[in-house]
């Protein structure tokens, strides 16, 4: 299993790549955001770690760019919790998966090992719903001949409904989908995102494919 550890805080990094190979993977350290986008380009790792603050250019944006380069490889990043992100951001972010500093190496490796086996699945093809299109793996959407731009979340919350439908979707399930099992903020945040969705996918056509169904969640039904 080959790895990018991207950190650059000298000590940790070093002692994060000892760890791992100890645990019998070959790891490569980069220690800038420049360098860790260019190895990762390159190379055909398993798994990339990745802080978030970072020299050059932060690990958001070398997240982003990967992904715009459809370069699906698992990023577990590492979020501080002063940091300018937190975990809560970094699924927005393009993440596969977060780990908070300080953290115990155990944990690192069993997340690590957990994202790998996952990362092995294909990505799914295009999702079509009459005129609206997403392809999850480009994250990208349209109406017709019309491209519309979606945030991470939004496009996750869209990507849930379309894959339901036409089944209701509940609320509660909307948000372990998108948020996480261990999310525990406002529940209305899922009534905010659909509204978010709505606003780009549906107004500006006169459309109405998301459907509230009161009291119990959102439905995407398809029109005969
Ligand atoms: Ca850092």
């Amino acid at each position: 299993m080959r790895l990018l550890v991207v950190e650059d805080e000298p000590t940790l990094g070093r002692s994060v790549k000892r760890g791992l190979e100890a645990d019998g993977f070959s790891v490569d350290l980069a220690e800038t955001g420049t360098d860790g986008l260019w190895r990762a380009r390159e190379g055909a790792y398993d798994a990339i770690v990745l802080d978030i603050m970072l020299p050059e250019m932060n690990g958001y944006e070398v997240c982003r760019h990967l992904r715009s380069e459809d370069i699906w490889t698992p990023i577990l990043m590492l979020t501080a919790k002063d940091g300018e992100y937190d975990e809560a951001d970094a699924f927005e972010l393009g993440a596969d998966d977060y780990l908070r500093k300080p953290f115990s190496h155990v944990v690192l490796v069993a997340r690590l090992r957990s994202l790998i086996r996952r990362g092995t699945s294909p990505r799914p093809d295009t999702i079509t719903v009459g005129d609206l299109e997403i392809d999850p793996a480009k994250l990208s959407c349209r109406r017709g001949d019309t491209s519309i731009e979606l945030t991470p979340r939004e496009f996750a919350v869209l990507e849930t409904l379309l894959r339901r439908s036409p089944n209701v979707v509940p609320k509660s399930e909307l948000i372990d989908s998108v948020w996480g099992m261990d999310f525990d903020g406002d529940p209305n945040i899922a009534e905010v995102y659909v509204g978010y969705v709505r606003r780009k996918i549906d107004r500006p056509f006169g459309t109405e494919t998301v459907r509230t169904v009161r009291g119990i969640g959102y439905q995407v039904a398809v029109k005969r």
